[in-house]
Formats: C-alpha cells, structure tokens, sequence
C-alpha cells in the first residue's frame, strides 16, 4: 500500500526519457529553490485529447481536492491554520520595505510554512524557524494589524521546546503527548491503547479502519472520545464544500461506477461511517476503465504516531494509455511472480489477482499530497479489501518526468559526486532511469499487492514499525525481480544486465547519498529512508564476508561499491523471504529487531561527511509542484471548454489558495 515518495537517487542525472516519448520542450520545470526545497510545476499530456464530459468530470474533482487544504494544515497541528492566516496577511499587506534582508527572511519562511503545511518540516517533521528575529516578525504582525495575536502565536513559532516534531519519534517518551500533529489532545498513548483495545472486534474479517477519520480527546468526564470528521462534526463545513463539488462531479461522471462510487462517498462524508468509506473503496477498486480517477478522503496514517489517522489527501489523474502498457504486463503475470518469490509458500498468495496496473498524469495534487507528492500510489489500504477485490496501482508519469527534467535544469548531481567511477556513472546514465521505473513497477504493481498473513494475525501486528517493514517488503519485491531473466523475456528489462544499475545505485543511496535528508545527528526516522538503509545496510554486512558491497575511500572521500550482483541479488531474497515471514506470521520483536538494528541509526562520521558532499553540489533534497489552473471556457452563458493554464509563482498559488479555499 501507501505512497512511493520520489527520492534522491535520480535528482541531477540525465537526458533519459525512457518509455515516456515527451521530449524536453521550452517549458520550465524548475520554478524556486530555498531552504532545503525545490518547487517545480508538471504538464498535463492527454488533457487536450479528453472529452468536454471528461474534463469537467475532472474539473470538479479538482475542485474538491483544493477543499481539503485547510483541513490537512489543521491535522499537522492545530496552530498552522492561524499561523498561516497572519502569514497571508503580512505578505498581501505589508507596506514597509519588502527588499530588507529580514523581509527576504520572512519570506523565505513562508515558503516553506506553505510547501510543509504547516510549521513542521514536510519530510523531517521536526519544526522549523525562520531566519529573521522574533521582534521583526512581531514588528511585521504589528504592522498589518495582528499585533494581539503575537503573545499566541510567537511563542509556537520561534520556540525550540514547544510542539518540536509533528509525529514524534522518542524512545522514551509519550509519543502520543508529545506529537504536535492534531489527532489527539489530552490522551497518553495508553489510554488510545487501551481504547482501540476496547471497541476493535478481533474476530472481523473485514474490518473497519478504526480511528481513521476522528480526533481522539477527553470529555468533560474524563471519558476517552472520538470526534468524527464529517459533515456534521470537525472539519464539517471544509468537508461540505467538497461534498458539493463531489455531487456536481458525479453528475458527469464516465460511468456507473463512479456515480456509484462518489455517491457512497458524499455519504461517508455525510455521516463518518467506515463501513461506508470500506464500501466507497470497493466501488473505486472497481473503477478499472474510466480515464479520469481521483483520490479523496483521509488515507495515509504516516503522520499518526499509532499509525491510525489518515491525513486528508485529494488528488485528481487522468490514465496515460499508452504508457500503461508495461504495468499492463507485470499485472498479467502477477500469479507467475508470486509463485516464483523467494518467501516460504505459506506466506504466499494461493490466487493473485485483481492488482490494476496504470501509469496516470497528475491534474492536481492537494492535501497531504500538495505540494511535495508521490511518484506512485497503491490502494486502498484496508488489507482485507486488498485481499478480497484487489488494489489500484498507479505510477505517476508526469510528475517522474518533470523531476527529471528540473533536475536537467541544475548543473550538478549527486551521481557525478557518490559514484565510483567513470563505468559506473555511464552504466547509470544508460540505464538507471530505465532500471528505476521499473523497480517502481515492481514495488508498485506487485510489492505490496504479494504476499499474505496467517490466519488470525493481525494487520496490525507490527505497530510502529509497520510502515518501513512493508515499504521494504515491497522494495525488495522489486529489486529481487528487476534482476530475473523473466524481465528481459517479457521485454520489460532490455537486458539482463541493465538491473545492475538499479542495484548499484539503491546501495549507494540506502548507505549514504539519502542521508543528504537527514539533520545532523538526527536518527533517521522517516519510513521509506528506514527501508532503504535497513535493506543496504542488511545486505552490507551479511555480504561483508564475500566482500559483495565495498567500502572504498578516496581523497577521504567514501564510496560502496558492489562487487557481487548475483549474490547481492541472493541477498535480497533471503531478506524478503525473513520480513515476509516476518510480516506473515506478526513477529513484532523480530521486525523491531531489524529496524532498531539497521535502518535507525546513522554513522555519525559519514552522516558529517555526507552532508559536507551533498552541500557543495548545492541541490535541493526535496521537490515539490505547483499545479496548473484548470479554467473553465464560456461562451454565451456556457461552457464550451476547461483549459489548463500553467503558473510560474509558487506564492501566488498559495495565496490564490488560501483567498479561495479556505473553509476553516
Ligand atoms: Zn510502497
């Protein structure tokens, strides 16, 4: 399940352009750097060829994306909204010197306030500051009128021992108390405990995802309580405008299942049944022919440190049919993958099926998905409905591309400085794009959708730890098969050994190059960077004898080399075969063994050496998009068109958003 997020390994590489027939036109991908960020903006291939039915189909969808912003912001924490809203207000309304340096400061915060949503970094999620002073920003308050908001909202903003990471990762203390995200108030992670204790029913086989769509707090009795998000509830009047757009988008919908699928919905919306939203998944699961398809509701529980919560997510694609065709193949011959893994045959799937396949173009990203977002996507994540109708996996074109080629846009990579040599970085050139996507396949159509657990685990099972387990399941799911001979022969791979490139490089960036992201003296904490090291570093040392990955220094420069691809290969395997059995059988001690061992901490001498590396080339670790506008076409009182038009200015955006979506 969950989202692929798009990492370092390709940024600043190449003029590959494999399997995507776009070719680099005058269009400027990348529009701002700062910070640590980079925003860039994507185009639309296919918008042109839908029907006027289509695009407004899309259009709505669209529109109840951008509905859901404030609720996102709210969820990371509950002071982003206000926050925000004194931030919109200085930069629409200060009239003193706008060129100061602290001005520039200010700014530059703003940036990213809007790029993470809030006042925690998107990736990191510990809380960040701005670089001018505390009295400036006061002075910049003051100045438009906010000045009584400052004793409030000062102290969340510059204050380094106030609500310090959005979900927190201590070992030792509350993880729920000392969360800033907005899930729960009041509560210990206990008294949540015990309460989801309390009502889950063990016995269901279809279970409902309990605690998805509420806040967990205390009556005025003491009494543990959920608050929906719904309608009527928390959210409610961010939750009406989407509803509107949703009905007025099922009034053009493609087909039945569709209309079938927003209406049911509208209705979960309406009344936070789960049953309902289980039952709006199987719809969308179903939806296997239309062109346009969306994301809408709270999906992803990353940012919930009981991993309950979803984060409101929108999004809106539309099908790229021709480059579909690949995961077409894969998902085709699922059974034949599942059968062939190298895990033990009681963890595997006696009958694959159902897996959807389909590489789609974004039209706009929103929630917990605007603007930093994935490069794939694969769900619904309620494991039963998986199991029983199947899942949708998406690789998302038009965004990959339009990281490849803002990065063509930046004279320096990171391949050029933490490859070994020469044949290495030309190997990578002439196949790494290639070899990636397909991994990303792999991962995507058939990673997660392998596999099964024993009667009577529960999903549940691996707590905290559940995220990276699963993303590393399915990434050596992909990298175990990237390499079989059964790639070329389906003429997926172009050859047996383009694979090596994928390797080489997951290596490297699993052992080091994506560390960049990572604060000094930071553990690394964020799911699919735990994955990554947790596989590399596995592989490293139980290759160590056979010397299949090397450490080499050079000019006190440290690069990992691999030696041995068939046994680095193998090694991938009996990791999958272990978490897998891991997963399967609920071993929590086993798979919190694996994660504590090898994908927390990080070296403290090449994390130092790393960073130094990685700040010289002067790239930006992290990306993020603006959206185009889709803008509806009148001609004598109707609409005849929707015409996407594509923006250059990140702020203006989200100002735009904020004027015009703000429900909270
Ligand atoms: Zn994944």
């Amino acid at each position: 399940m969950k989202t692929i997020l798009k990492v370092m390994m390709m940024t600043g590489v190449l003029a590959i352009t494999a399997g995507c027939g776009q070719k680099k036109s005058d269009f400027k991908y990348l529009l701002d750097e700062f910070a640590d960020l980079k925003v860039m903006r994507y185009q639309i291939p296919g918008w042109d060829e839908l029907s006027l039915q289509q695009k407004e189909y899309a259009y709505h969808l669209a529109e109840a994306a951008k509905w859901g912003r404030d609720i996102h912001w709210d969820q990371n924490c509950k002071w982003n909204l206000p926050i925000r809203h004194t931030v919109e207000n200085i930069l629409e309304n200060y009239k003193g010197d706008r060129n100061s340096k602290e001005f520039q400061q200010f700014v530059v915060y703003a940036k990213r306030l809007f790029f993470a949503n809030g006042i925690h970094h998107h990736y990191a999620e510990d809380k960040f500051f701005p670089e001018c002073s505390q009295a400036y920003f006061k002075s910049l308050m003051e100045a438009v009128g906010d000045g009584s908001k400052c004793a409030e909202l000062l102290p969340v903003i510059y204050d380094p021992n106030t609500l310090q990471q959005r979900r927190s990762t201590s070992t030792d203390g509350d993880i729920v108390v000392l969360s800033a995200g907005n899930f729960y108030e009041g509560v210990t992670r206990a008294e949540v405990e015990k309460y989801y204790e309390s009502i889950e029913d063990k016995t269901d086989e279809t279970p409902i995802a309990y605690g998805l769509n509420t806040k967990v707090t205390k009556d005025s009795k003491g009494n543990i309580v959920e608050i929906p998000w719904k309608i009527d509830g928390m959210y409610g009047p961010a939750i009406a405008k989407i509803c509107e757009e949703l009905k007025l988008a099922a009034a053009c919908a493609e087909n039945d299942i569709q209309k079938r699928a927003l209406g049911l919905l509208v209705k979960y919306y309406e009344t936070g049944d789960l049953r309902i939203w289980d039952e709006f998944n199987i719809e969308w699961v179903k939806d296997t022919i239309g062109t346009v398809d969306f994301i809408n509701g709270f999906i992803e529980d990353y940012n919930d440190p009981l991993g309950r919560k979803g984060a409101w997510e929108g999004y809106v694609n539309i099908k790229d049919h021709k480059a579909s065709e690949r995961s077409v193949i894969l998902s085709a011959n699922a059974q034949w993958f599942e059968d062939n893994s190298p895990v033990d045959p009681r963890f595997k799937k006696k009958e694959c099926k159902g897996i959807s396949a389909k590489v789609i173009n974004a039209v706009c990203l929103a929630g917990d998905a605007y603007p930093s977002t994935p490069i794939g996507i694969n769900l619904p994540n309620a494991d039963w409905i998986r199991k029983m109708y199947g899942s949708k996996s998406v690789t998302i074109a038009n965004i990959t591309h339009a990281y490849d080629y803002a990065a063509q846009e930046s004279p320096t990579s990171t391949l050029d400085e933490f490859a070994w040599d020469e044949a290495e970085k030309a190997f990578y050139r002439e196949w790494g794009s290639w070899a990636d996507e397909i991994h990303t396949d792999l991962h995507e159509c058939l990673g997660h959708g392998s596999g099964q657990l024993l009667p009577g685990v529960a999903t549940t099972a691996m707590g905290e730890y559940s995220s990276a387990l699963e993303e590393a399941r399915a990434d050596l799911f992909g990298l175990y098969y990237t390499a079989d001979p059964k790639m070329v022969e389906l003429g997926i791979m172009p050859n047996k050994d383009a694979y090596k490139a994928e390797y080489a490089n997951y290596i490297r960036n699993g052992l080091m190059v994506q560390f960049t992201r990572v604060e000094l003296g930071r553990p690394n904490t964020e799911a699919h960077m735990q994955n990554r090291k947790l596989i590399a570093e596995w592989c490293y040392e139980k290759g160590a004898k056979d010397n299949v990955i090397e450490k080499k220094v050079r000019d006190g420069k440290t690069y990992f080399v691999v030696n041995d691809y068939e046994k680095l290969r193998n090694l991938f395997a009996q990791l999958l075969a272990e978490i897998q059995r891991i997963k399967s059988e609920g071993d929590y001690e086993a798979g919190k063994y694996l994660i504590e061992t090898y994908a927390v901490n990080i070296d403290p001498a090449l994390h130092k050496e790393v960073k130094e590396r990685y700040e010289a080339l002067n790239l930006k670790p992290y990306g993020g998009f603006i959206n185009p506008d889709i803008v509806p076409v009148e001609k004598d009182g109707k609409i005849v068109d929707y015409q996407v038009v594509y923006n250059d200015d990140y702020l203006k955006q989200q100002l735009d958003y904020g004027k015009k979506y703000s429900a909270l």
